[in-house]
């Protein structure tokens, strides 16, 4: 496969997260979209260590362009796509977000974080990965936000570009493990 602006984007945002810990292992993955294609890491490889040629790109019906096993959350990237106007998306399971999430404790929203009548990142009812029931949940949960948390499971970040999302999703990261502190030193005895 030719390389593109979008896989080469994908790949250096990809080994950054990679790189900052927000994606062990082989979780995450993370698309870009350009016009009507959407380009996808694959399934079953870590994003510290994805190349441009194993790139998905699909369109906006999930149709394989080029590649082969996209990731198995393609659908909730497109059904991102379609609910709202951004270009990029991060998912990740990074650490003190999804233990957040795990606990059914809630982040505060700190300034930057979209919708501000709501004084906590919105958090997406369960649904198993890799189905269609999580993939409009986090769509709807989107609408209106730029990044939710998916209980029992991780954080979704969308931006105008791959790069803002990357960023969003590493401040969030940032954010919980901030409270999580807090949280942890305002109960302790000094
Ligand atoms: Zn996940």
């Amino acid at each position: 496969m030719k390389q593109s602006p979008l896989t080469t984007e994908i790949c250096e945002i990809a080994h950054y997260l990679y790189s900052k810990g927000l994606a062990p292992g082989k979780s995450g993955n993370i698309s870009a979209k350009f016009h009507d294609i959407v380009a996808i890491t694959p399934s079953g490889v870590s994003l510290g260590h994805v190349s441009e040629d194993e790139i998905v790109m699909v369109n906006m019906d999930g149709k394989i362009l080029t590649g082969k096993n996209p990731s198995s959350e393609l659908m909730l990237h497109l059904e991102v796509y379609k609910n709202k106007d951004v270009n990029g998306i991060v998912h990740t399971h990074s650490s003190y977000a999804t233990g957040f999430a795990m606990s059914g404790k809630k982040i505060e929203r700190l300034e930057g974080f979209g919708e501000r009548n709501n004084p906590f990142l919105k958090m997406v009812d369960y649904a198993q990965p890799g189905t269609v029931k999580l993939a409009q949940l986090v769509g709807e949960g989107l609408k209106k936000e730029d990044v939710v948390i998916l209980e029992n499971h991780g954080v979704v970040a969308t931006g105008e570009n791959l790069s803002e999302a990357a960023l969003l999703a590493e401040f969030v990261e940032e954010t919980a493990k901030t409270q999580f502190v807090a949280r942890v030193l305002s109960n302790m005895e000094f």
